[in-house]
């Protein structure tokens, strides 16, 4: 079968009542008619725009948030907790609305967006909780005649970057701890997705939030916005999510004014299924790992590695629960595949086919595009993809599930570090040495053993090598927003 044959059923259409809910909730946000104009990828339809600031508005962002920072790094622990804890009900009171704003802005399904949203929270909940528990201890010098008192203080003002691809988590898993830590924010959510996370900060102000403390900061031209913040010497510190070449540019930028950094960055996860692997949960492991947010996870699984022996039944599995996945709008009943971001990251996609297809590949699913309206990629499921072509290098950032097949563990753990990324990587076998093994062996900071959504609240997310620095989530999320320090208390003997 060419990709030329495949049949080309068109995207299912989203529920008008959904998408008319996800209106009103853009309606009450009271934007400007004209500014950076924001798309739903199903349909393509500018559904917003926000605010397109400058340089100047940006620094002036930065004034006003670090006026309001000096009196919240004076607040209680319980004061903050406080607020982080009426802040995490009302986004769940509000669930409804953002899960509906993310499907509009984003495209992921709906029931993946609810998912996005308790995920999200949860970075709220967990740092209302960890804000009253700040760490610091107590120490002697060695030669006597000293006690050193360890406390931390807030970094200071944060300037937080993020993504696209979880509008609502990756804001919330930054100024959560930011705000846990007593930090002021200038936040700049990604261009094509700003309205949850000014949703979002909304509510923290309704929560009791300072209304200064967080500033948004939406803008087309997101250079001129870091060139200007990251070199005022008022900014403390930067947390961003995307990809490692923006990555690269901002550790330069940081250099200027020596700040503290925190990146997570792209990935290039390997996901390996051994013959011992229980096949059933490997495919819904492998699906999950893949097709979670329609591929566009910076930990979606880019390189699946499948040993020869349960080969053939892994991929005749994985590759009829591809096929039979509904595509269709996030608003649709059963759409289980929404679109791709835009119309770019469709035409990567066939690149990423076409490319395969030609080295060798062969195509078992999807593989093409839909006409008419949004941007739409079929599940797509390539074997015995080539170990140079582009599928197998680069962040594939898609639904496309490139199969490579391997016969032992050295092998495999070979093929699977070969890469300057490292943020997750996957095992599935029913041996528990090899398990632990295989995950002591791999280069990333994240390793699913036996599942495919390894992420939590409580895990310290982050990468090795390129793919970042610093981490996520859990108590270790809050040290990116503290600075040590230690008082040196001189003790004389009056025996
Ligand atoms: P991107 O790097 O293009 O953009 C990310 C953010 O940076 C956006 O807000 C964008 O406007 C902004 N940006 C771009 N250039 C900038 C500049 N010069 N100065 C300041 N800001 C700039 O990435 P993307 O396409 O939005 O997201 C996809 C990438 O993000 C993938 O590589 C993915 O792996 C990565 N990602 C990583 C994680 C993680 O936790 N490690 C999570 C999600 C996504």
């Amino acid at each position: 079968m060419t990709i030329a044959d495949t049949t080309r059923s068109g995207p299912l259409a989203g529920d008008a009542h959904r998408i008319a809910h996800a209106d009103r909730v853009i309606a009450s946000l009271g934007l400007p008619s004209s500014g950076v104009a924001v798309a739903d990828p199903a349909t393509g339809e500018r559904i917003a725009a926000v605010p397109d600031l400058d340089a100047g508005d940006a620094l002036e962002a930065v004034a006003t948030a670090h006026a309001a920072g000096r009196s919240w790094a004076r607040t209680t622990p319980r004061q903050r907790a406080d607020v982080l804890h009426a802040w995490y009900d009302l986004l769940i009171d509000h669930r409804d609305d953002l899960a509906h704003l993310i499907v509009r802005e984003m495209g992921k399904p709906l029931a993946e967006a609810y998912a996005e949203v308790q995920y999200g929270t949860d970075f709220v909940r967990w740092y209302a909780e960890e804000a009253v528990r700040p760490r610091g201890d107590y120490r002697e010098a060695p030669n006597g005649g000293a006690q050193i008192i360890t406390r931390r203080s807030p970094v200071g003002l944060s300037v937080l970057i993020t993504p696209w691809n979880f509008p609502l988590a990756m804001a919330t898993r930054k100024i959560a701890p930011a705000l846990a830590a007593g930090c002021a924010a200038v936040v700049k959510p990604a261009a094509l997705t700003p309205l949850t996370t000014i949703l979002a900060v909304r509510l923290a102000i309704e929560a009791g939030m300072p209304d200064d403390l967080v500033q948004v900061v939406t803008t087309s031209g997101a250079s001129a916005f870091s060139e200007a913040v990251l070199r005022d010497p008022r900014v403390r510190k930067v947390s961003f999510t995307g990809s490692t070449p923006v990555g690269r540019t901002l550790l330069e930028l940081a250099s200027a004014t020596v700040l503290r950094t925190s990146m997570e960055l792209g990935g290039n996860a390997p996901l390996i299924v051994f013959d011992d692997a229980d096949l059933g949960r490997a495919v819904e492991g492998a699906y999950a790992a893949k097709m979670r947010n329609v591929g566009q996870s910076c930990i979606g699984a880019n390189r699946i590695y499948v040993q020869d022996g349960i080969a053939a039944d892994f991929v005749d599995a994985l590759t009829e629960r591809l096929a039979s996945a509904p595509v269709g709008s996030g608003f649709a009943d059963d759409a289980l595949v929404g679109p791709v971001i835009d119309d770019r990251a469709a035409q990567q996609m066939q690149r990423y086919v076409d490319d395969a297809v030609t080295r060798g590949a062969t195509l078992r699913t999807g593989g093409h595009g839909f006409d008419g309206a949004g941007h739409f990629y079929a599940p797509t499921l390539l074997d015995h993809v080539p170990v140079d072509c582009l599928a197998a290098t680069s962040e594939i950032f898609g639904p496309i599930a490139a199969i490579q097949r391997f016969s032992t563990q050295a092998e495999v753990l070979e093929r699977a570090n070969d890469t300057d990324l490292g943020l997750a990587g996957y095992v599935f076998t029913e041996s528990l040495d090899r398990a632990f093994d295989v995950a002591d062996l791999l280069e990333t900071g994240i390793v699913g053993i036996n599942q495919g959504v390894p992420s939590n609240a409580a895990a310290p997310f982050g990468g090795v090598k390129q793919s970042g620095l610093g981490r996520e989530g859990s108590a270790e999320g809050l040290e990116e927003y503290e600075t040590i320090r230690f008082y040196n208390l001189a003790r004389r003997s009056t025996t």
